[in-house]
Parts: C-alpha cells; structure tokens; sequence
C-alpha cells in the first residue's frame, strides 16, 4: 500500500512548543512527516538553515517517522519530488486563514495533486509565533513554556551578541 507521506513546510525561525504540536499532531496522522525549512535568500532570519535544521532535529528525535530537510523554490515541486500530496500548516486564529487559503490555492494550481491540511495547536499555543519569541527574547524576556530547551539557549546565545 501507498505510504501516506506529509510535507510541513515553514521557516521555523525560530522552532516553539506550537511548530512542535503541529508535527506531534501530524506524526500520529501519516505514515511519515517531512518538517521542511524553507531557503528563502530574501528573508532575514536570525538563525541559519543549518542552525534551524539542528533545533528541529534534536527537537523530534523520538518521534520516528518524522525527517527533517531543508528545499528551495516552490513547496510544489519539492512535494511532488519527494511523492507527497498532503502539505500540513498550523491554523492558530482566524487571522491565518486568509494567507494559508491564497498560498493553498496557490499551491494547487501548481500541483493538482496536492491538498493543504490545517492542524490545530493546543490553545495555550494559539497566540504564539516565531516573530512574538524573537521579539521576547531580544528584550531580554524569557518564554520557557514556548520554546524547546535547544532554541532557548540558541535564542540567548544570539541576543547576547
Ligand atoms: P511560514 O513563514 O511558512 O509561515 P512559520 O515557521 O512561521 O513559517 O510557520 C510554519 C507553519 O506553522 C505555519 O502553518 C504556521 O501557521 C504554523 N505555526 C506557527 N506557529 C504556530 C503555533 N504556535 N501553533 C500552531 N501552528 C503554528
């Protein structure tokens, strides 16, 4: 039988405990789940792919059927590289869907065989994004409860500079 494999694309810059929900959420959906960091030149970020690629990695070592890689270029083409048809986001709030339904329709009309799935977080998650910790922490604020151990030490190590 056909494995069912999904894509979770996104920045993570940083990863938190919400990115981390989604994934659990997925691994226990499909057969495996591919946690894919975005290259994108164009965007600043604070941590490199290689550094984004590491937090994710130590972060779902033990959920097995979860990889963590890195692509270039359209979400499309590498989903149909790596013989997957589901894309998961995380919807958070109503504020989400606007962005996630244009670039889901974006994305079919690249690849028809594709469909978006939308898993949603814990609620205590719901309020939480990547920019909110980035701007936290530097301001010397601290979210323990939102962030994996591995990107809090990386987010103190980056402000610090
Ligand atoms: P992108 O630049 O692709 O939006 P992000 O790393 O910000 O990259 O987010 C990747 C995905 O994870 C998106 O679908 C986003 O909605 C989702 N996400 C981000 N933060 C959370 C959270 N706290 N809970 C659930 N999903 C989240």
């Amino acid at each position: 039988m056909k494995k069912n494999i999904a894509v979770y694309p996104g920045t993570f810059d940083a990863a938190t405990n919400g990115h981390l929900d989604i994934i659990k959420r997925a691994a226990k959906l499909f057969d495996k789940v591919i946690v894919a960091v975005l290259v994108n030149q164009n965007k600043k970020t604070i941590f490199s792919v290689k550094e984004r690629l590491k937090h994710l990695r130590e972060i779902t070592k033990d959920i097995p059927n979860v990889e963590v890689d890195s692509f270039e270029g359209l979400l499309a083409e590498y989903m149909k590289k790596k013989d997957s048809c589901i894309a998961v986001r995380g919807l958070r709030a109503v504020s989400d869907l606007e962005y996630e339904f244009q670039m889901a329709n974006t994305n079919r009309a690249l690849n028809k065989e594709m469909d978006t799935i939308f898993l949603m977080p814990r609620a205590r998650y719901t309020y939480l994004s990547s920019s909110m910790v980035r701007e936290v922490y530097s301001l010397g604020g601290r979210l323990q409860d939102y962030v994996p151990e591995i990107v809090e030490k990386a987010l103190i190590k980056h402000y610090k500079k």
